[in-house]
């Protein structure tokens, strides 16, 4: 990535020159937007204008990013409203977890004709019981989440049969992965020494929007995948009807800790410079509704605009991506190595 450190404010930052998916350095600050979850800070948006890549300029270094992570005090006055946006985060999360179990399985089946995966798992996994797995010709398909958290998502796949391993920086949600699910997940670091070829699933639930190696994690990624498998990609998508109503409160922007702010056509582009090719989208449905709730919150809207504008911008941005999936809040990209790239490097 074409980038320089420098110090702003006693911050060190990276500030990019240069667009990370086409190069370009024709680049334009075209929004300013406030980290209104932790910092306060106020973080420049850029536009590539060869592209149209966004991306958030001036962003903490990732030996910095850390304290962007933690939520002060200073937002507990809206305790009531926070506390119904998490409690329909956490019923949401429930039900989103059985669906992307289920779409992950639907992709992985749609490109691999022989994989096996019973609907119901009789008993744990356990090293030597075929009871439950999911198989590929007898072969059992192993499945890597990027940026995991504490779990929930490995969690239910690895019940519905998936081999799985999980990534995660942050210790506190790696360990609650470990000691509560009895995970296999490791630290950023091991994702770097992952051998060729290991997984025949890599999905990455909102997390490329953070990674700052943006392209050596893709370009990693395609190694440890092996020629017939699949990415799961979640981004939030600023072309969405509520990113477009709450412009610089969209909660979805979440600088500085969103670094890449993804369209249909950035991220298929940003994908094929690496060999990978779109071949399924689908939104996800609670996103609009949540995003919007925080967007209100972050716009400071009087109390009951604050709970009942959402319902309205979170219906119609649903409505316009059941239309069309490219105008969803959110989209899953399902992602496989194009045929020009499926070959082994010898
Ligand atoms: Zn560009």
């Amino acid at each position: 990535m074409d980038g320089k450190k420098q110090s702003m404010n006693d911050r060190p930052l990276i500030a990019l020159t240069s667009c990370p998916v086409c190069g370009s350095d024709d680049i334009q600050k075209v929004l300013e937007v406030v980290d209104y979850f932790s910092s306060g800070e106020l973080f420049p948006l850029f536009d590539c204008l060869r592209c149209g890549f966004r991306f958030t300029n001036c962003f903490p270094s990732e030996k910095t990013i850390g304290k962007y992570y933690d939520s002060p005090g200073y937002i507990a006055h809206s305790d009531t409203h926070r506390g119904l946006v998490n409690k329909l985060y956490h019923a949401a999360r429930k039900v989103m977890v059985k669906r992307k179990v289920r779409l992950v399985t639907t992709a992985i089946q749609g490109v691999v004709g022989g994989l096996n995966v019973t609907n119901k798992v009789s008993e744990p996994n356990r090293p030597g019981s075929a009871g439950g797995r999911a198989n590929i010709l007898n072969e059992t398909v192993r499945l890597l989440d990027m940026g995991c958290g504490t779990g929930y998502f490995l969690h239910a796949a690895k019940k519905r049969g998936f081999t799985v391993s999980g990534i995660e920086k942050e210790q506190g949600a790696r360990e609650h992965a470990i000691t509560k699910f009895g995970l296999d997940v490791q630290g950023e670091e091991d994702f770097w020494n992952i051998k060729r070829e290991s997984y025949h699933v890599v999905t990455l639930w909102h997390v490329l929007e953070h990674l700052e190696k943006l392209n050596e994690s893709i370009e990693k990624i395609k190694e440890v995948l092996t020629d017939e498998g699949v990415v799961v990609i979640a981004v939030p998508n600023h072309l969405s009807y509520d990113a477009h109503f709450y412009k610089e409160h969209w909660a979805a922007y979440d600088i500085p800790r969103h670094l890449w702010h993804f369209t249909p056509v950035t991220l298929e582009r940003l994908l094929a410079r690496h060999g990978l090719v779109v071949t399924g989208r689908h939104a996800m449905p609670f996103d609009p509704l949540y995003i919007s709730l925080l967007s209100e919150k972050y716009a400071k809207s009087n109390l009951l605009v604050r709970y009942a504008r959402p319902l309205l911008v979170g219906l119609k941005s649903l409505i316009r991506s059941c239309r069309n999936v490219e105008h969803g809040s959110s989209i899953v990209f399902i992602v496989q190595k194009s045929s020009k790239s499926s070959g082994k490097t010898p």
